[in-house]
């Protein structure tokens, strides 16, 4: 029997993998597809990501550096309101290298990593867990003292076990151009309803069009509008689900959801690549496979680190909805230098960032 069986191979999975692992546990984590495929993200991130990763990655995997974002209420080529920050503050990076880099430290530190298994079925007993997975050879049975679902925002391990839903689904599109942009400013136009389109220069790879709104917009007008006003050629379409507002309980007897499959993703942006990797660190540091009890404190973990940091970002998000003319006062009044960290929105009343207020007023 297996210490933990993790279903889904994403950031979330195979850093729980990696980490349980490195604890001496017998981890055996099933990915459906091929690791990192199809790709549905952007990789924009903070650069807090280089702490998750191991020799060479950043080499191999960086695109572009960014200092801040050119804030529109409306289209392409509306007024900008631009917010930056004086050091870089998030870097884009190639998503499916990470998935990749990621999982092979999981392989690397001992975890059965295997592609092309598909769990289907997940059965909790008292003591155990079976799983049920189809792959390249067929039926797999096996067994576990824990699983843990980081299968993503449509997780099948969320529904087998009958564990609470996210909040809500946004849906998210982008494709990209062949463009080569170095520019160090993304562009965020608050077109779609609730939520946001966006412009990402990634250096050689192109340029990143894309939107996320919620169920009922019609994302891929909004998505044709913003590719005509940008005048822009774009190929590689692709789309996901981005899940908001995670649900009160994500563990049960002996199970527990990390990533996207718990919703821990940034309200105001649907960025989950960092939350996911952190929870699953709370995971791996207080999760004991022979102590079931352990699961509350994984709970309480990874709401402690987070859930401030995501109910301030529900709040942020709201002024997506605001009436135009109230967002242009609001852009105008604050736009500028910044010193806050993308990941983490309480840190606007951070001494960085009320200095970087101060020095505006005093410029
Ligand atoms: C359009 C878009 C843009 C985004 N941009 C960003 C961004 O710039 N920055 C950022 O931080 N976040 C971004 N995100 C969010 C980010 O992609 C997710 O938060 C992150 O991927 C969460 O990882 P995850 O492993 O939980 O889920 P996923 O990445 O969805 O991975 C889940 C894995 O589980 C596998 N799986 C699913 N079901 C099964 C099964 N039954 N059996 C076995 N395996 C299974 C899947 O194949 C997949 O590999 C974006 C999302 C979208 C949709």
């Amino acid at each position: 029997m297996y210490d933990f069986v993790v279903v889904g191979v994403g950031p979330p999975g195979a850093r729980f993998a990696r980490r349980a692992a490195e604890e001496g546990y017998d981890v055996l984590a099933l990915e459906q597809g091929t690791i990192g495929e199809p790709l549905a993200c952007s990789g924009h991130v903070s650069t807090d990501v280089w702490e998750f990763t191991g020799e060479g990655a950043r080499e191999d995997l960086f695109q572009n550096e960014i200092y801040g974002a050119r804030f529109h209420v409306g289209g392409p080529g509306s007024d900008a309101y631009p917010f930056y920050k004086d050091t870089v503050a998030s870097n884009v990076i190639d998503r499916v290298g990470l998935d990749r880099h990621l999982a092979e430290l999981a392989r690397e530190a001992g975890a059965d990593v295997r592609e092309n298994h598909t769990v289907t079925g997940v059965t909790e007993r008292r003591d155990r867990v079976a799983i049920v997975a189809s792959g390249p050879d067929g039926r797999l049975e096996v067994e576990a003292k824990m699983v843990a679902g980081c299968d993503g925002p449509r997780s099948r391990v969320r529904d087998e076990l009958g564990l609470p839903q996210p909040g809500e689904f946004l849906h998210g599109v982008l494709a990209f151009s062949e463009e080569d942009d170095h520019q160090d400013f993304v562009d965020v136009h608050l077109t779609p309803p609730t939520f946001f389109a966006w412009r990402i220069p990634r250096g050689e790879a192109g340029v990143e069009y894309g939107l996320a709104a919620p169920p009922g917009v019609q994302v891929t007008k909004h998505f044709e509008e913003l590719i005509d006003g940008y005048e822009i050629d774009v190929s590689h379409r692709c789309s996901g689900a981005i899940p908001v507002g995670p649900p009160d309980r994500v563990t049960s007897r002996r199970a527990f959801l990390i990533g996207d499959a718990a919703a821990q993703t940034k309200p105001f942006t649907g960025g989950g690549i960092l939350y996911s990797m952190t929870s699953a660190d709370h995971a791996a540091r207080e999760i004991d496979p022979d102590r079931p009890t352990t699961l509350a404190a994984y709970e309480r973990a990874w709401r402690d680190d987070l859930a401030r940091e995501q109910r301030l970002g529900h709040w942020i998000r709201r002024a997506y909805s605001l009436p135009e003319p109230v967002q242009r006062l609001g852009l105008g009044a604050l736009s500028g230098e910044i010193g806050v960290h993308m990941d983490r929105p309480t840190s606007l009343v951070s001494p960085t960032h009320l200095k970087a207020m101060l020095s505006r007023l005093r410029g």
